[in-house]
């Protein structure tokens, strides 16, 4: 690891003279955090035009993980009793109504959910009802039939 914050120092020499590890790090998280956000919710400044999938694939489309993520803020969106779930880590995009039920990859219906939310640890028929507004939610308990 020493060895590469070295080199990441010499790269940086031309806008960081003194080699001020402080600025290493922060560009260097701040790469990590754009290749990640890449990963997981196919972030670019650059999106393509979406293809539609098929209504019978489980594929949720890189336009939509995108939607979603903004919208729900990259935090699990999962509304309980004890208010909205504030998890950022092992986050899923979840089918709020199962595939296996006809549920669509869209963005109506994918949300962000970590895996303790996916999984039976957390109350049957709850969930989150979002605002309209891109980037915006108003979290509410609401009951399903
Ligand atoms: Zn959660």
């Amino acid at each position: 690891m020493h060895q590469k914050l070295r080199y990441a120092q010499d790269m940086l020499r031309h806008v960081c003279p003194t080699g001020d590890v402080s600025l290493v790090f922060d560009r260097a998280l701040s790469a990590l955090i754009e290749q990640l956000e890449k990963q997981k919710c196919g972030a670019t400044s650059r999106p393509r035009e979406s293809r539609v999938s098929r209504p019978d694939s489980r594929h949720i489309p890189a336009a939509v993980k995108r939607e979603v993520w903004r919208r729900d803020g990259g935090c699990c969106a999962f509304v309980g009793a004890r208010g909205r779930c504030s998890e950022r880590g092992f986050l899923e995009f979840h089918h709020v109504v199962p595939f296996a039920a006809g549920g669509a990859a869209n963005a109506k219906n994918i949300e962000l959910r970590c895996r303790a939310a996916t999984t039976a640890a957390f109350p049957i028929g709850a969930s989150v009802v979002k605002s309209t507004s891109p980037g915006l939610v108003s979290p509410r308990v609401i009951q399903r039939p």
